[in-house]
């Protein structure tokens, strides 16, 4: 619906204040109490709010929103209960909804704005909005202010719509005064909206701003049969951060958990028989609940899974998009391993609907997560509006220690530069002499974890190696192809974000602890710490998988570890439950010829066929209980996700490590030795 050009509260209805103190929560959606912003202050608001919290994995079960909405909030658990029953925040008659800061953050799903759209909500305020989840609330005509506009709001002003664009590119604000990207972009194929046309000149680009000028989609073209095809590499164009721009899109991805609403929302807007532009570029995969019918307490959701499974496989019958679907319920493996591994190529742009498409980056792509209405959109068009983002550049050099791995690197950053906001809705490129010394499944796990960043994304300079590894997983790829569009920082581009040098030598094996959710101190993967300064802390199941960290190096750091637990005579803890996923079938396979399982099954590790699994919460290692302490490879430690445990982040070797000493650990080379003595001593 097109929203008025003054905003007002509707009288009758209410404001909902997501307040630390859960009583106050209580007390409103009771109807007992109504708040102002005269009362509260923002610090007592709910700070990174995420949108499993909002919508978690079983809620998704259901693609129709209004479905969703019934179940609004039912990962907020407050001792061990839901703070929102059913139906509560559409029975409670809100149009309003505040939070504190960085509302949103965590899984790009376009549910969590959903549930809140559907249960009446047209108004979100916050201190700030995570990139995707903001991005998810335009798409879907969600208004979004601060706690001033909330208080003249209150006071009884009309706010102008034109302050809710405010900060916004002019596509985007073209978008929010259409209501939402579907009648945005009906109103654009009618030729109802004319699209403003950059018109930077020559400047130095940094590595994002590159591809994004080589992708642009010239004005007049927008809404024309093809669109989408005919930007040309031959032209040089040029952009810089804040231009608004229509770009082309080289190709993407679903998973079973969204393909669904994908389908459903291009039938309900181009009838049943819709079309996609460039089927073979795109994809679907099945990974994200594979094995989720081995979960107990997903049982209860068979039904409603199998229904997504059956709508994906009708949405690629329909479309003829490429097809990952499981064979003999085995998943050709993660969707973002396997795209890097098959799809995705350097100088591509690449648009998926999950929030770890920024994995892709590694590969020297421009790739990043979109909710289901905007990949809806693109996917039919061929075609998207995008701001071109601001940069920030990490220059890494040294190699890092033995024992220190990409993903100790990455907890530095998060703890570093994620935590005071300096990597928020900005590209983090990786450059200089240290990526040398990374591996490309080491550099897949940087740019993996753009996302717990609050990143747009991350890009890896392509080098050699990059080339060299294209080549070994493509055999006959036009590798020269792939040199041209491979871009590398102009000299003097620009970084609003700064430039950091980082010495890899200097780094240490770190972690991410659980914090203390229940008091305001929320599970997160900014909260670093040294694994020598945690003290003692005792784990019950140490996970090794997920797209951070199922990759083939990654299954040799498990490997190097067990081995060396198993020549010194050890197995698996006897208070641990040691589990294994691999990335891809690909990565399994390479585990199978290069002789790792007997050492994983001596020790006593689970191995799991490839797919998400635990880390989404659908597969073998969650924690069943609130006191149950899981130390895990995977890249989020948001409360709820895997399980209703305590989840600490760490790296591949000291998940392995730990899984034998039955504490969280760094590993050591010829560690094992005093832990046999010591086991043998008890
Ligand atoms: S492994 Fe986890 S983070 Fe990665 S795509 Fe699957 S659910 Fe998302």
């Amino acid at each position: 619906m097109t929203p008025p050009e003054t905003i007002r509260l509707t009288p009758g209805k209410r404001v909902l204040f997501l307040t630390k103190d859960p009583a106050l929560i209580r007390r409103q959606l009771a109807g007992e109490l109504d708040l102002t912003m005269e009362d509260l202050g923002v610090e007592e608001l709910l700070d990174d709010i995420n949108t499993d919290a909002m919508t978690p994995a079983w809620v998704c079960f259901s693609y129709k929103p209004e479905d969703i909405a019934r179940d609004a909030y039912a990962g907020l658990i407050v001792d061990g209960e839901r703070l929102f029953g059913a139906n509560a925040l559409r029975d409670g008659g809100f149009e309003v909804i505040v939070s504190g800061y960085r509302k949103g953050v965590g899984s790009s799903r376009e549910t969590a704005t959903q549930a809140e759209k559907w249960s009446g909500i047209r108004i979100a305020i916050a201190a700030s909005f995570a990139p995707i989840h903001a991005r998810n609330n335009v798409s879907q005509g969600v208004l979004m202010g601060d706690h001033e506009v909330l208080r003249r709001l209150q006071r009884g002003e009309g706010v102008p719509l034109e302050e809710f664009c405010r900060g916004w590119d002019p596509i985007t604000r073209e978008v929010i005064r259409a209501g939402g990207l579907f009648p945005f972009a009906k109103a654009l194929e009618r030729g109802e909206i004319e699209l403003p046309q950059p018109d930077t000149g020559p400047r130095p680009m940094t590595m994002a701003e590159k591809l994004l000028a080589r992708h642009l989609v010239s004005g007049h073209l927008v809404g024309a049969p093809g669109a989408g095809r005919d930007a040309s590499d031959n032209v040089r164009r040029f952009v810089k951060p804040g231009d608004a721009v229509v770009v082309r899109v080289d190709g993407g991805y679903s998973h079973e958990f969204t393909t669904a609403q994908v389908h459903y929302f291009l039938e309900q807007e181009y009838g049943p028989g819709y079309t996609v532009q460039d089927p073979a570029r795109f994809a679907v995969f099945e990974d994200h609940l594979i094995y989720a019918d081995d979960v107990p307490k997903m049982r209860a959701f068979t039904g409603k899974i199998d229904t997504l499974r059956e709508l994906q496989r009708e949405f690629q019958r329909h479309t003829a998009t490429q097809d990952f679907s499981a064979e003999g319920r085995v998943s050709p493996g993660i969707c973002h391993e396997v795209a890097r591994e098959q799809l995705v190529e350097p100088g591509d742009f690449i648009q998926a609907t999950d929030s770890h498409t920024c994995m892709g980056g590694v590969n020297n792509s421009l790739s990043w997560g979109v909710g289901a209405t905007e990949y809806a959109n693109l996917i039919h068009s061929g075609f998207t509006q995008v701001e071109v983002p601001e940069s920030i550049r990490f220059e890494l050099v040294g190699a890092l220690p033995d024992g220190v791995t990409a993903k100790d690197l990455m907890l530095h950053i998060l703890l570093e530069y994620a935590r005071p906001q300096a990597t928020l809705d900005r590209v983090m490129e990786f450059t200089g002499s240290g990526i040398a010394s990374l591996s490309m499944d080491e550099r897949a796990t940087l740019t993996n974890m753009a996302t717990e960043c609050a990143a747009r994304t991350a890009i890896v300079v392509a080098d050699e190696e990059t080339f060299r590894w294209l080549a070994e997983w493509r055999p006959g790829a036009d590798l020269e192809r792939m040199r041209r569009r491979a871009v590398a920082p102009d000299p003097g581009a620009r970084y609003d974000g700064g430039i950091h040098r980082i010495d890899l030598a200097a780094m240490r094996p770190m972690v991410a602890h659980p914090g203390d959710p229940d008091h305001g101190v929320p599970s997160d993967p900014t909260n670093g710490a040294f694994v020598d300064e945690i003290g003692e802390v005792a784990i019950d199941i140490a996970y090794g998988g997920s797209c951070t960290a199922g990759k083939i190096d990654d299954l040799g750091f498990y490997h190097r570890v067990v081995s060396e637990a198993v020549e010194a005579g050890l197995t698996v803890h006897p208070q641990v439950r040691f589990l294994i996923q691999f990335g891809s079938r690909a990565v399994e396979e390479h585990c199978r010829a290069h002789g790792m399982i007997e050492a994983f099954e001596r020790a006593g590790v689970t191995l799991i066929q490839p797919g998400c699994g635990a880390c989404i919460g659908c597969g073998p290692g969650v924690s069943e209980g609130p006191d149950e302490v899981t130390v895990s490879a995977i890249n989020r430690n948001y409360k709820g996700r895997s399980g209703p445990g305590k989840l600490w982040l760490a790296s591949p070797l000291t998940v392995a490590a730990s899984a034998f000493t039955g504490r969280i650990t760094a590993y050591r080379p010829g560690m094992f030795e005093a832990e046999a003595r010591a086991r043998a001593a008890s």
